[in-house]
């Protein structure tokens, strides 16, 4: 039995991992989970099923909460994040956070000897190499969620690391894929959140639109599998089908394809080694009758070419970049900058940056804030 706590609960990946879980009601169960501001979310499951722990962002929601509901513990803020990653309960963690702020608690769960099942990408941009280091001294797995790191994982198995010659990420090419770069200038948020294969949240659809996305996947593939930067490529793949690939020396190359449904890749990270039958569709070939693919347009999309270049430097770089995006997109949500403003804001800041080589998880935080508060100042926010 795992016994799990769910960050992220009310999120896209969140409500599909309640819906996994509720497949299998005597292999998994939830003891604790966290929601951001959709509170409902939390009331709901609530109603149906009871809950040991639960965190909310705001104290004052916590007590209402705790005055309803008193056989369930409440925690709130990003403090109540870390505390619920310590308990006691559980031995799993899921980690379904956006941005950030999913940092500190994947440390803590590890540091707690909990495994994780990681969605929240920002954790290993930012902090690659800690994490790294905390999982080989606590001796504790954690297995990706997102679907291309899935494909990775799931080709490797049974498979010598040093039989691998590159990863093969495919990128669906997101929103605007079929812009030139001109083209963007006038874009709208709302032509921006509308991704063509994926029903995903609002801040990892722009992203994918500015195919930041895909360098944070090349960033967190490097430190999950240990491959360098050079041996990691991506390729466009509109259909979203083949999720991920691997070619071994002998050039034979392994790829994973399922249709486009979180739920699978969610599921295998809950039930590895084994896999357990599930309720989302099948894949079928015949129907889908041709799968493209098409090389990378690096001057197209030059975030992607960032993350490999702050990937290669290290040090505090990729926290850098992964803060100032957080904030750009935070600023294009709020429609108070244009589209391509995001991909301005986030090169300056990172030209910008001062160098810290093996940063420690203090300078990582600071060089996070440091990021957010100069893309603010850039932008005249
Ligand atoms: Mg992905």
């Amino acid at each position: 039995m795992k016994n799990l706590i769910l960050l992220g609960a009310s999120g896209n990946i969140g409500t599909q991992t309640i819906d996994v879980v509720r497949q299998h009601p005597t292999e998994f169960t939830i003891e604790a989970m966290s929601v951001g501001e959709r509170t409902e979310a939390l009331r709901d499951y609530l109603r149906t099923s009871p809950l040991k722990y639960a965190c909310v962002k705001n104290k004052t929601i916590a007590e209402q909460f705790q005055k309803e509901y008193p056989a369930t513990r409440f925690f709130h803020g990003d403090q109540g994040l870390i505390e619920i990653t310590s308990i006691e309960e559980g031995n799993w963690v899921v980690n379904a956070l956006q941005g950030f702020v999913g940092l500190l608690p994947t440390i803590n769960a590890i540091r707690h000897k909990k495994n994780v099942c990681l969605a929240n990408k920002e954790t290993l941009v930012a902090a690659g190499e800690i994490v790294n280091r905390e999982l080989r001294e606590n001796k504790v797995e954690l297995i990706p969620i997102d679907s291309e790191h899935s494909a990775i994982f799931q080709c490797l198995m049974g498979n010598r690391k040093k039989d691998v010659n590159k990863l093969i990420i495919t990128a669906s090419g997101g929103s605007f894929r079929n812009l030139k770069r001109e083209e963007l200038k006038n874009v709208t948020l709302a032509q921006a959140l509308s991704h063509p294969n994926w029903n995903m949240g609002k801040k990892i659809t722009i992203d994918s639109a500015t195919m930041m996305n895909k360098g944070f996947e090349v960033t967190e593939a490097h430190w999950l599998f240990d491959i360098d930067y050079d041996r990691i490529e991506t390729v466009i793949h509109r259909e979203s089908i083949v999720h991920s690939l691997v070619e071994f020396n002998d050039h034979t190359v392994m790829a994973q394809l399922g249709v486009s449904d979180m739920r699978i890749p969610i599921q295998f990270a809950l039930t590895y080694p084994k896999r357990y039958p599930n309720t989302s569709e099948a894949l079928d070939l015949v129907k889908v009758g041709t799968l493209h693919f098409e090389m990378m347009n690096y001057e197209r999309f030059p975030l992607l070419k960032l993350a490999y270049d702050t990937g290669k430097a290290g040090g505090n770089l990729s926290a850098v970049m992964n803060g100032a995006n957080e904030q750009a997109v935070r600023l294009f949500l709020n429609e108070k900058i244009a589209f391509t403003a995001i991909e301005e804001l986030i090169f300056e800041t990172v030209s910008r940056a001062e160098y810290i080589s093996n940063p420690t998880v203090e300078q990582i935080i600071e060089s996070d804030r440091w990021a957010q508060e100069k893309v603010r100042q850039l932008a005249r926010i």
